[in-house]
Formats: structure tokens, sequence, C-alpha cells
């Protein structure tokens, strides 16, 4: 894990795991309840219980940013 990467953790309710960033993982630690990347509230599941489905939308929002040389790269391939 790096300073970057996510907590995750699978909510409750909707049993999906949730990305929680840095931040919000500190607030949420002293409530109970975490605001996910993806802004849905989580309720941790029990950490014994199998973890969820991956959100996508939390999925997307912490994969790290394309470095410019890949991102040509995929254009090319695009329009060839
Ligand atoms: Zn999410």
């Amino acid at each position: 894990m790096t300073a970057d990467e996510p907590t995750w953790m699978t909510d409750v309710a909707d049993r999906q795991e949730h990305g929680i960033d840095e931040r919000r993982w500190a607030v949420g630690h002293a409530l109970g309840v975490y605001i996910a990347l993806c802004g849905k509230l989580v309720l941790p599941r029990s950490l014994t219980a199998p973890c969820g489905r991956r959100c996508p939308r939390c999925a997307y929002l912490a994969a790290p940013p394309l470095a410019p040389t890949r991102v040509a790269r995929l254009l090319r391939l695009m329009v060839s």
C-alpha cells in the first residue's frame, strides 16, 4: 500500500468494497462511519466477512493517472 492508495472497506448495506482515503479514514475512524471516494457513507462490514465486489466508481477514482507518454501511445493506437 502506498501513501496515496486508499484503504478498501466493504459496506454493510451494499456489500461493495469502497475506497477510503487517508484523510477521511482518520475522521471516519472516530465516528465509525466513513465517506468513500465515491461519496457513499460506508458502515463497515465485519472484518471477518469476505470482501465485496469493488465499487467501480471508487476504483476509477483511486486509479493512478496515466503518464503522458502512455496517453500518447494509446491515442496513436486509437487512430491507427
Ligand atoms: Zn465507492
